[in-house]
């Protein structure tokens, strides 16, 4: 444990549980059914759960592989067959629950690997870095401070210190009573920071969840500011997967589920749900139709709203999951994936994971073949590199294609050898899956359980009492929604836990 680890101890900076889990039997004590829509972190964590608890668990994932958003599949290059993948993705060391997920197929996690510190890139000013702060707070803050070369003491008298509390005083209830209708951008500009303090330090974060500032409630960004600095021990530091997503995780977890009884279909699409008189049944697009006595709903937004609409038995037995469709299902706005293949490599001194400030398209690089095994076996075999760049919030209407143009030209900008490396493959990608966190989208975001009997939603997009975002939300919601599910069933509940449930300066 580091010094700022045990300060942080002091006050309460330190993994909360909150579900304790247990309170019923190792396994379910009769026969039942459940059917898991969708098999991305939600719906496979929901699945791992409720199969290891003797629940006769299918999973329905309408993609040919299994991951979502974290997916990864075969793709036939001109020189063979390599895995790409839906993007590179930081394992943060506070999602606990998704990590207790991991576990599962490699105890000690030893296929993450710490990224050593990470920088934020700027066309104007020199980079920032983050990641190798002291881990906890308040010392990482104090750090970040006193180290950041776009934040000087002049700046931090000329701030709005009282617009700046809220950041420290996250809230699980109070945030939302008083933010949620405000936008981040009208957050951050009250702050009153310098132009590069607010583009190197904060815009990086914003963009990180796949809204626009303008479109995003300030309620959230307190809220993820406290999940991801504020409010655990382990700091910005994350670790990634040396093996591609379908080695390290989907197929592990797959055999995992079979291995405990469970069944995962891949390649077909719920298209409609039905209530039955004991429990659910499910029609696919293919007309193929599965029945089960809880059914947990673990698709992304839009999905989700899809389903919800082509359902007309759901007006009369959840009303009110139905109300907030609309809403909901409206999706952030577009991302775009580019992974190139290149005929030469950038610096050797160029990290492996790099957030972008303030270029129009670019928001990160990350360096594959100093990554993930099989991209630097091929880097090895041809004298090339593989780079992914990503967009998180970018202009609706434009084709993947250009999209990924802007980013390379962009990229060239900031790292100029990359001006004259061949392009030998490119996939590219532009995608609307991820939840929209709009201003007052608070109240109506739905949760875990739904107003129908053994329904219930899980995703990165699904309300939780706690904070939690993105990967670590998927995974804690599907564990939550598993543990209405053994609840109901007279089966141990997992435990879920969290960081510190309240900001350091705020009021439990
Ligand atoms: C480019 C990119 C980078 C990211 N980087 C990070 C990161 O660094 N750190 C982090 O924590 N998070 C990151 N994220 C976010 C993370 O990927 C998501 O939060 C998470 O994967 C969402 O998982 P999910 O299970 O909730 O949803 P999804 O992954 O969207 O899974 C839903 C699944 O449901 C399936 N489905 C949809 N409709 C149906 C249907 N009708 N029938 C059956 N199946 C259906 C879909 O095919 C999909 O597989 C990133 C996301 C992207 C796109």
């Amino acid at each position: 444990m580091t010094l700022s680890q045990v300060v942080g101890r002091l006050i309460g900076v330190r993994e909360h549980l909150v579900d304790p889990g247990g309170g019923g039997a190792p396994r379910v004590p009769r026969p039942t059914t459940a059917l898991v829509v969708g098999g991305g972190i939600a719906g496979m964590s929901a699945a791992v759960v409720l199969a290891e608890r003797g629940i006769r668990v299918t999973v329905l994932e309408a993609a040919p592989t299994l991951g979502g958003r974290l997916g990864a599949w075969p793709e036939a290059l001109a020189d063979g067959i390599q895995v790409n993948e839906h993007g590179f993705h930081a394992f943060f060391r506070q999602y606990y629950n998704w990590r207790s997920i991991l576990r599962r197929i490699d105890p000690a996690l030893a296929f993450l690997k710490p990224v050593d510190g990470y920088p934020v890139l700027s066309g104007r000013w020199p980079a920032e870095e983050f990641g190798r702060l002291p881990p906890a707070p308040p010392m990482n803050l104090l750090a970040l401070l006193a180290r950041s070369p776009s934040l000087r003491l002049a700046d931090l008298r000329r701030m709005d210190r009282d617009a700046a509390l809220p950041l420290l005083s996250y809230h699980p209830a109070g945030t939302y009573a008083e933010f949620d209708d405000t936008t981040a951008d009208a957050l951050l500009t009250s702050l009153r920071l310098p132009d590069r303090a607010r583009a190197m330090l904060f815009e990086v974060f914003s963009h990180s969840f796949f809204n626009h500032e303008t479109a995003m409630s300030a309620a959230e960004l307190i809220a993820q500011f406290h999940f991801y600095l504020l409010g655990n021990p382990e700091g910005l530091a994350f670790d990634c997967p040396d093996e591609d997503y379908a080695t390290a995780i989907w197929q592990p977890l797959a055999r995992h589920v079979t291995r405990h009884g469970g069944r995962v279909v891949t390649g077909v699409a719920a298209a409609r749900l039905d209530r039955q008189p004991d429990g659910w049944r499910v029609t696919a697009a293919d007309g193929s139709r599965y029945t089960a006595r809880h059914v947990v709903l673990a698709v992304d937004p839009p999905a989700l709203a899809a389903l919800v609409a082509a359902s007309p038995g759901l007006v009369a037995q959840a009303p009110r999951l139905v109300a907030r469709m609309p809403a909901f299902g409206q999706a952030g706005p577009p991302y775009a994936v580019a992974r190139y293949w290149l005929d030469g490599d950038v610096r050797a001194d160029r990290a492996v994971f790099s957030g972008v400030s303030r270029q129009p398209t670019l928001d990160s690089v990350a360096l594959y073949h100093r990554l993930e095994n099989e991209s630097r076996r091929w880097a090895e075999r041809t004298g090339g590199s593989v780079v992914e760049l990503h967009a998180y919030a970018c202009e609706p209407g434009v084709p993947a294609g250009e999209l990924a143009e802007r980013m390379r030209v962009e990229l060239c900008r900031l790292w100029p050898e990359a001006a004259g490396l061949r392009v030998r493959e490119l996939r590219a990608r532009v995608e609307a899956r991820a939840p929209a966190f709009a201003p007052g989208s608070h109240a109506g975001r739905p949760g875990t359980r739904t107003d129908a009997k053994g329904l219930y939603l899980a995703g990165d997009g699904i309300r939780t009492e706690f904070p939690s975002a993105l990967m670590e939300r998927s995974a804690a919601t599907g564990i939550s929604a598993a543990n209405h599910i053994l609840r109901a069933e007279g089966a141990a509940a997992e435990p879920v836990r969290s960081v510190r449930p309240h900001g350091l300066l705020a009021r439990p």
